[in-house]
């Protein structure tokens, strides 16, 4: 009999189907691989590269680089093997046995698997019946409970809905404890608690990823920005030379390009428009408002008409865990022409099965 650490049999683990999809967008993925200019001057880059050596210079570099952006130093950022290792590690830093961390319900559904990894207790506060946060009883549940972390996904994952900037501030202004601002999809959104909260809130951390907008899921990058001495906290559950050096010479390359990829945000918030106007024109459906690169719909027959989808070799994601998201799937941004054959497929079901 092996002796695993206590607890680690029952924990969940994160549910996706994945195969080698037609058209896929069931994971928020960009659909579009890197721009060719990028790619020209990340070859050029790599062949550089001091691969014998461990990557300080390149951590700092790209530190530096993401801090200025922001009107920061690099001190003040920290970067993970995606942005989801960052707040794994915030949750690590905040949790423990006795501490309680608090966060919507429905969202990211990693964050209830981290807070039981972390050994603390994750408190969800659920959402109201349309997916909004009612920002009151978050403040009064994160008070009440004397929580360490509190937690916030804007855009929201996987309901797409936001809180505007003067919400986040009421947030943080009535919270002592940690406040982490989870902003994977703020590239589609634009109202981001760097430009001004960040500043002014010593207890906030905004963690933002290179896997959506900027197309790098598979590169395995994310940051987080913060006050210096939660940095250096943090720090401390990292191990040394934790990034390798061909992800952050991406990172510091795409970075550096990022204007480059305008273009294809806008499309997707574009083509996002044009879904969310096709799909309310099917009388079944419901379709939930959304600022990232993903639309959510409800539908009585989700089950059905996602088997109809994968069985055309359309991924799209659905939530048969969660009680709240039963009859919702949450589907991608594609190109045009990828959108056009996951609605006409839709619309074609809706039309048969009401
Ligand atoms: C995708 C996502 C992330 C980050 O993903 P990484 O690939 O680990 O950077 C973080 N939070 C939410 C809500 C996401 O959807």
């Amino acid at each position: 009999m092996l002796r695993y650490r206590a607890g680690l049999a029952d924990m969940p683990r994160y549910d996706v189907v994945e195969r080698d999809w037609r058209i896929k967008v069931n994971a928020n993925e960009s659909t579009l691989n890197m721009p060719p200019m990028v790619e020209d001057r990340l070859l050029g880059r790599l062949a550089q590269v001091a691969f014998h050596r461990y990557p300080n210079e390149q951590m700092d570099l790209l530190r530096e680089q993401i801090g200025s952006a922001y009107g920061f130093r690099k001190e003040n950022v920290i970067i993970g093997a995606g942005s989801s290792e960052i707040i794994e590690k915030v949750f690590h830093c905040f949790g423990g046995s006795g501490q309680k961390i608090v966060y919507p319900m429905p969202s990211f559904s990693m964050y209830n698997i981290y807070a039981k990894a972390a050994e603390a207790q994750g408190i969800p506060v659920d959402l109201e019946e349309d997916f909004s946060l009612d920002v009151r009883k978050f403040i009064d549940t994160v008070n009440r409970e004397d929580a360490s972390l509190a937690v916030i996904c804007n855009p929201n994952n996987p309901t797409g809905n936001v809180l505007t900037l003067d919400e986040v501030e009421e947030i943080a202004a009535n919270i002592a404890c940690a406040f982490l601002l989870d902003e994977a999809y703020m590239e589609f959104y634009g109202e981001s608690a760097t430009k001004t909260l960040l500043a002014k809130y010593p207890n906030m951390m905004v963690a933002r990823t290179f896997s959506k907008a900027y197309g790098l899921a598979g590169v395995r990058v994310g940051y987080m920005l913060a006050a210096a001495d939660i940095i250096r906290m943090l720090e401390k559950a990292y191990m040394p030379y934790y990034m390798n050096v061909l992800s952050l010479v991406t990172a510091d390359t795409v970075f550096q390009m990022r204007y480059e990829y305008q273009p294809r945000i806008d499309m997707t918030i574009a083509e996002r428009k044009r879904m969310q106007e096709a799909l309310s024109e099917i009388k079944a459906i419901r379709v939930y408002p959304s600022a990232a690169n993903f639309i959510l719909i409800e539908y009585d027959k989700a089950k059905e008409l996602q088997e109809e989808m994968e069985a055309a070799g359309i991924g799209v994601r659905c939530f048969a865990s969660s009680p709240r998201l039963k009859n919702c799937l949450r589907i991608s941004m594609g190109t045009r022409e990828e959108n056009d054959a996951w609605y006409a497929l839709l619309k074609s079901f809706a039309e048969r099965n009401g």
